[in-house]
């Protein structure tokens, strides 16, 4: 992994990307299903093209060793992987990128790093992967800064300890999906943590976010899985205990580690659970021909007691968006796994549960290992698959192409739904004068309701920038849906910049000011990720 470069326009390894063939479909599909059409043809700036602002700081001798100005790096490091930050990079908007990248080895690197901002006035951005959607490592942090250092925490990337009796493992914060999975699996054991970010994200940036795995039901987020975990804050560090449960107060966990963002300290390790790695699945598919029935379908199996570790609903227009449908049907992918035992039982009670919702089969599960391969079922999990690298080929086409994800109870799904839906299809008219084309599918399921997930796209306006303000008008009023209609801003891609203002909204007031005060406690100079969490 330390032989390839990181891109600085998109997703991943710069070798790695769409292949032309698979650009040309995108296109085709986008122009011929939703008549959106490119409004240019051009090229994100070459490193050679970019120039950077002189650094405002530099890193004092004892950090020398761990620290960069590279021109490469600093970019990297200030942009996550949102829509907007896609165009600003596109815009060669460089005037905030970070001064210096630090990469600390060990605890006290970071509390180095700490002396060395509060003296220096300069925020510190903690950085996992990168992966952050909503603006969580965009290095605009105000005037009130004299500079701004991104903290790096991909070298404290070791699993140290394996509880093969508890089934639990001590694993540094910046720890990758992939390092992770490779360090637990000499022991059979697995974090069985997916999220579509996994190959680079890192543990300490799923703490943070409060990160949603791939598995759609029961374990859905991060926090199911962290045991306990170590907070190196600017006033000291703060270690939780290990336990498998505890009714001691508030916890520690949950008040300062999960969901703080960078904004209370740096999550620099924890023990989380973990299971065996399954033996047993299935999979199975089934088309709808009504949203509703599927979306009713989702409802019986996730109060079932079931527990699948795929139930997710996928509308018509994002199959056809990806390719893997013609826009007639809503596909469903239900899917079991145990390293324990067959899974037949639940899956064919699951299939009642869509038969009798109205659901025909796609791809039949029984004696079919292959089943994630097939008919629409496959044709999505290619998509799926392929999908983070899309943006950095809509974007210099001028394709405004963003997803924004949510929950709410089982009662109001369908009021809350099409308030939704409609608010996104009304600002995109009024914006860009086109329909574009809105989608949805679930990402996850409960027993009292589901996590919808929207995708949008449009024709966006010629110039970048002109660009960036048509998304965040849309975005502004998508979002302001979402609080009016009682959903969350987000449910696992977390707050960031560019939720802060509804985030503000959704959280109680008293709560707001209770946070505040905590991080005034722990980062009394304000260095941590300011306007994150804490506005
Ligand atoms: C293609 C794609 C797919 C995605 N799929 C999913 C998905 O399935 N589920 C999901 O939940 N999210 C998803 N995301 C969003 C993103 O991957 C998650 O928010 C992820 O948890 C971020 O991890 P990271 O290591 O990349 O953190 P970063 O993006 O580097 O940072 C995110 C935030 O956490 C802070 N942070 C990072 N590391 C630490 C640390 N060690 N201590 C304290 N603060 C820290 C940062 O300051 C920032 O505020 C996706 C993103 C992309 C681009």
């Amino acid at each position: 992994m330390a032989d390839k470069t990181l891109k600085y326009w998109g997703w991943g390894y710069a070798e790695d990307g769409l292949s032309a063939a698979d650009t040309k479909s995108l296109l085709a599909t986008f122009a011929d299903g939703f008549g959106i059409n490119p409004s240019r043809d051009r090229a994100f700036p070459t490193m050679d093209a970019i120039t950077l602002p002189t650094p405002k700081v530099e890193a004092p001798a004892n950090l020398a060793k761990i620290s960069t100005t590279d021109k490469h790096d600093r970019v990297v490091h200030s942009f996550g992987q949102s829509q907007p930050d896609s165009l600003r990079i596109y815009n060669s908007d460089f005037d905030h990128v970070v001064d210096v990248v630090a990469y600390p080895e060990s605890n006290e690197d970071i509390a180095a790093i700490y002396d060395w901002a509060g003296d220096a006035n300069a925020a510190v951005i903690p950085f996992g992967g990168g992966s952050s959607v909503v603006g969580g490592v965009t290095s605009d942090v105000g005037s009130k800064y004299n500079g701004t250092i991104s903290v790096d925490m991909t070298r404290m990337n070791k699993v140290l300890e394996v509880d093969a009796v508890s089934r639990a493992a001590r694993i540094q914060g910046g720890a990758r999906g992939p390092e992770l999975e490779a360090q637990l699996k000499p022991h059979g054991l697995t974090l069985r943590h997916f999220p579509q970010s996994f190959e680079h994200s890192t543990f300490g940036g799923w703490i943070a976010t409060r990160s949603g795995g791939h598995f759609a039901t029961l374990y859905t987020h991060i926090d199911d899985l962290v045991e306990s975990t170590t907070t190196v804050t600017p006033v000291g560090d703060i270690v939780s205990r290990r336990l498998p449960g505890s009714g001691a107060g508030p916890s520690p966990d949950r008040f300062i580690a999960m969901g703080s963002e960078g904004s209370l300290g740096i999550i620099t390790e924890g023990w989380a659970r973990l299971q065996g790695r399954p033996t047993f699945k299935a999979t199975a598919g089934f088309r709808f021909a009504d949203f509703f029935d599927a979306a009713r379908a989702v409802r019986a199996v996730s109060q079932a007691g079931l527990y699948p570790a795929n139930v997710r609903i996928v509308d018509g227009t994002e199959l056809k968006v990806n390719g893997a449908g013609d826009g007639s049907f809503t596909l469903m992918v239900v899917s079991f796994e145990s390293a324990d035992h067959p899974v037949e039982p639940w899956m064919a009670r699951a299939e009642e549960c869509c038969l009798d919702a109205g659901g025909v089969v796609d791809v039949d599960w029984r004696d079919n290992p292959q089943a994630h391969l097939q008919g629409a079922v496959g044709a999505w999990r290619t998509a799926f698959i392929r999908m983070p690298y899309n943006r950095e080929q809509l974007t210099p086409r001028g394709i405004i192409s963003d997803t924004f994800e949510t929950a709410t109870t089982w009662d109001a799904f369908e009021t809350f739904y099409h308030a939704i839906k409609d608010a996104t299809q009304t600002a995109i008219r009024d914006v860009t004068g086109h329909d574009g084309a809105v989608s949805c599918r679930f990402s996850h399921a409960y027993p009292d309701g589901p996590a919808p997930y929207f995708a949008f796209h449009a024709p966006g306006n010629a110039d970048g920038k002109a660009m960036l303000e048509q998304w965040q008008e849309i975005k502004t009023r998508c979002s302001d849906a979402l609080i009016a209609n009682g959903g969350t801003i987000t449910h696992h891609h977390a707050v960031g910049r560019d939720h802060q203002k509804w985030y503000e909204q959704q959280r109680p007031a008293l709560f707001g000011d209770i946070l505040s005060d905590a991080k005034k406690r722990l980062d009394p100079k304000g260095v941590l990720n300011p306007g994150v969490i804490v506005g």
